[in-house]
């Protein structure tokens, strides 16, 4: 592999700058690490190599007429397979869009376009977002590029291996439960999620919108930071995007973190975790405490619901946000139907996997007459105490700090049978997206394995700056974030 691959965003574009190497080169030196290492991974649905070419050679041209380039031109990125780009093949890693191709672009894909930066390929993904370990794609899985018989976590699956073996150098994910968490925590790398709202999801395939947002994955923080200030902001076409400026996410990231108050989020420490993650998570708070910061005990009473709460939530939305995949309008439609109703139900019936369909029929019964009180206002009542858990919890302190799992990343096919267990890796997760607040996975050690364990920190909402902060502080006070999969 050309070494400059497995630099950081930062330095590439330094590198760029002073014409170390040209962009075409570093985008084409991307495309020959994927050749070699993409089929043992599972990485990508697609590659979109003429327009990462082409956005090369603009950057190219721009440094040959000596003008200034815009953040992060030139460097390698991938998208995840359920943001549209113009003539790519956007599939949400489903049978039932294997051959749509984008007639537009998302905003987050005009946004890295605008910039200049090279979008080398749609990585692959849990089924329409849905699952923890990527074992749902339609059509392939991902690996784990620390330990090939594991799962890279998901269900931004490929975006995360992407960066960690450094096929590309950033790549953008959607996180609706811990979607770029976890992957980024199982991979050992930077994986962030906005405040709801803060980057447009125009664009996005929909999982369920009261719950989902875009957002980066990088090795760094600050990569993670310059790349969020690349994709934010308003957008008309999204109703749900904040009218709100934003900010240079990376200037406040060296900033004294002495006295700001830390909390340990005490339901996060007890129950079920891994021997190794705990160890890791306790060295994290010492980390803290070196790094001057104040350490005071959270409690979130309420965050033991959180998984209940959002598979009513989650699936009712999904439940209905599906409902346009009918053989209709887009992609995939049953070649053998007599009748519409026949139409409707057997393109449905071929077109989705296995997950999604459990997803519909618990979303559908959730919101079904007679049990809408009982599921979905309940799980909406229980939405609010969570939210009013953080903001309690952000009376007395700055940030929270937790696992991002409880466990590292675990055995292809260990939980495939039971849905259940599947559902609880993301117990760390999911309230940020119930609450709407940023939350980050930075690297914070390896288990006796080898495999990689994340520290989850969070922030009240729109405070990404203070967020991103405190996990690059953390972040530079150990050599974590430096070391990359070996047998890939
Ligand atoms: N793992 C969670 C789920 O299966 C989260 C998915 C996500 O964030 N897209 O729903």
């Amino acid at each position: 592999m050309n070494e400059i691959l497995k630099k950081t965003a930062a330095e590439q574009s330094a590198a760029l700058k002073n014409k170390e190497i040209s962009a075409t080169e570093l985008t084409g030196a991307a495309f020959e690490r994927i050749a070699q290492i993409d089929e043992k991974l599972g990485t990508f649905n697609s590659l979109t190599q003429d327009a990462a070419m082409e956005t090369a050679r603009k950057v190219d041209e721009k440094i040959a007429r000596g003008e200034d380039l815009p953040l992060l031109a030139g460097v390698p990125l991938a998208l995840k397979d359920n943001m549209n780009m113009t003539g790519s093949r956007t599939t949400a890693s489903s049978k039932i869009l294997e051959n749509f191709v984008s007639p537009f672009n998302a905003t987050v894909t005009e946004k890295l376009n605008a910039n200049l930066v090279p979008i080398v390929g749609k990585a692959n993904l849990d089924e329409f977002a849905m699952g923890s370990s990527n074992e749902n794609s339609a059509f392939r899985k991902v690996y784990n590029p620390w330990d090939l018989n594991r799962v890279p976590g998901g269900s931004s699956g490929g975006s995360a291996v992407a960066v960690a073996s450094c096929q590309s150098t950033l790549s953008l994910g959607s996180d609706t439960g811990g979607s770029i968490r976890l992957p980024a925590s199982f991979c050992g790398i930077v994986g962030m999620k906005p405040t709801y709202g803060r980057v447009s999801r125009y664009g996005l395939i929909a999982l369920a919108s009261s719950l989902d947002q875009i957002g980066p994955f990088a090795r760094t923080v600050e990569d993670a930071a310059n790349l969020l200030t690349v994709i934010s902001g308003h957008d008309e076409k999204d109703s749900t995007s904040l009218n709100l400026p934003f900010e240079n996410y990376a200037a406040a990231l060296n900033n004294d973190i002495k006295g700001m108050k830390v909390g340990v989020i005490k339901e996060l420490m007890t129950e079920g975790l891994a021997p190794d993650v705990e160890k890791a998570m306790q060295r994290a708070i010492e980390d803290y405490k070196k790094l001057g910061a104040q350490i005071v005990e959270i409690s979130l009473p309420n965050i033991k619901h959180s998984i209940g709460v959002y598979y009513i939530l989650m699936t009712a939305e999904s439940s209905s946000n599906l409902a346009r995949f009918d053989g209709v309008k887009y992609g995939y439609r049953t070649p053998n139907a007599t009748n519409l109703m026949e139409m409707y139900t057997k393109t449905r019936a071929q077109g989705f996997g296995p997950e999604v369909k459990r997803r519909i029929m618990l979303g559908t019964y959730a919101l079904s007459s007679g049990y809408y009180d009982a599921y979905y206002k309940k799980a909406q009542q229980m939405r609010a105490l969570v939210v009013q858990d953080f903001a309690e919890a952000f009376k007395k302190a700055d940030v929270l700090i937790g696992v991002t799992c409880p466990n590292t990343a675990f055995e292809m096919g260990s939980k495939t049978a039971d849905p259940l267990a599947m559902y609880l890796t993301d117990i760390a997760t999911i309230g940020a997206n119930l609450a709407g607040i940023p939350g980050i996975s930075v690297p914070m050690g390896f288990d006796a394995d080898g495999m990689p364990i994340g520290l989850q920190i969070l922030a009240p909402q729109l405070q990404e700056s203070r967020l991103m902060n405190a996990a690059h502080k953390f972040e530079r006070a150990n050599d974590y974030y430096t070391k990359r999969p070996q047998n890939v």
